[in-house]
């Protein structure tokens, strides 16, 4: 499953908003493939659809989709230097699908900060700086090797090259590889060096619980803003102590707790949203009496692969699949209804499922 890592520096708050996100934690009988492991949180992605397809189908279980957040441990100063933990903090990056980056906007007597102050622009760049000098060695390693097929007249070592030349360019001026705009053809010769700075990041603002509900008065928070915005990346406020005590609640007192909060919903669900699609993933759904459940696709994923997140039988012995969209379906009032229509829909081998599809699959044993 694609994973979403949690990095930051020391005391910014990481393992705070991590026993959030385990408390909050799904139930995981339903989940068998998700990963065990200490440093993995299973969530449920919230989603107000499944309330609503709920209430239509009065099904006997309903079960959200999850995902999954890494824990990253390993101390990040000098880690490109390659030393000790450092380079497993590295590692760890690596196999992650995308990065939560957290900074502290909090201020905290009781609460030391690594470099004295708060700033959490000079945070994000020590973690950046880290990442983009462990990339520039990659890619300087790499640009050796083909230099010499470049030189020989290869047409693809010399479009490698080029592209190469364009990265080391942008790193040593401490750019992320993700700022950078490629052509198509380029972007897959790109995907091929598995940059760390490709990865994309979600900076995770952590303001103190005071300052919540005026995060947007916050200085540390508007200048995250800022800098994310010049990189294309998204940012969330949260407040990992708030976190903490809503995952420790539920229903009735959970509301009220956020009423008097003065917010909507945990920021840990606007979390749990955004790196979810920020990996390019979204939801359909299958719905009836015994269960309404949401599943995860990966988005322009056609129907036998969609079948195949249930089970790989789905796939093997895919013949068709009966769908309505979710807005058609809720404004039909009910299925029957959606079929009278002609809302539903019979589609093939080749269709493409979308966000919110309400899916039957047709298949072979
Ligand atoms: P980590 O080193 O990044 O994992 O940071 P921790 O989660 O251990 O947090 C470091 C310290 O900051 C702990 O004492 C936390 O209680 C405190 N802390 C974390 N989040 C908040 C917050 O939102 N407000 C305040 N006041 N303290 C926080």
């Amino acid at each position: 499953a694609l994973t979403t890592g949690i990095v930051g520096l020391p005391n910014v708050g990481k393992s705070t908003l991590f026993n959030a996100i385990t408390q909050a934690g799904a139930e995981s009988a339903n989940y068998p493939f998700c990963t065990i492991d200490p440093n993995v949180g299973i969530v449920e992605v919230p989603d107000s659809r499944l309330e609503q397809l709920t209430n239509m189908f009065q099904p006997k279980k309903t079960i959200p989709t999850a995902f999954e957040f890494t824990d990253i441990a390993g101390i990040v100063e000098g880690a490109s230097k390659g030393e000790g933990l450092g380079n497993k903090f590295l590692s760890h990056i690596r196999e992650v699908d995308a990065i939560s980056h957290v900074v502290r906007c909090f201020d905290s007597d009781d609460v030391t900060h690594v470099s004295g102050k708060i700033d959490p622009i000079h945070d994000i760049e020590v973690i950046n700086l880290e990442l983009i000098l462990a990339d520039l060695e990659t890619a300087e390693k790499r640009i050796d090797k083909v230099a010499k097929l470049a030189k020989s007249k290869d047409k693809d070592a010399m479009q490698e090259h080029a592209v190469l030349e364009k990265i080391v360019e942008a790193l040593k001026e401490e750019q992320p590889v993700r700022s950078l705009e490629w052509t198509e053809e380029e972007l897959k010769i790109v995907k091929g060096f598995q940059l760390l700075t490709m990865k994309p990041v979600l900076y995770v603002a952590n303001v103190s619980e005071d300052d919540l509900m005026e995060a947007e008065d916050n200085e540390h928070v508007s200048r995250v803003r800022e800098f994310a915005a010049a990189e294309g990346a998204g940012v969330v406020v949260i407040s990992g102590k708030i976190e903490e005590e809503l995952a420790e609640l539920e229903g009735e007192e959970k509301n009220e707790f956020l009423q008097d909060l003065g917010i909507e919903e945990p920021g840990l669900d606007q979390l749990i949203r955004e790196a979810y699609s920020l990996l390019g993933l979204q939801t359909y759904f299958t719905a009836g009496e015994p269960e309404v459940r949401a599943w995860t696709i990966r988005k322009n994923t056609k129907a036998p692969q969609a079948a195949g997140v249930i089970h790989s039988d789905f796939e093997k012995g895919f013949i068709r699949a009966e769908v309505v969209g979710y807005e058609d379906l809720m404004q039909a009032g009910a299925m029957n209804s959606a079929k009278e229509a002609g809302k539903v829909r019979l589609e093939g081998k080749e269709y493409i499922v979308k966000d919110g599809d309400v899916v039957h699959f047709r298949f072979n044993v």
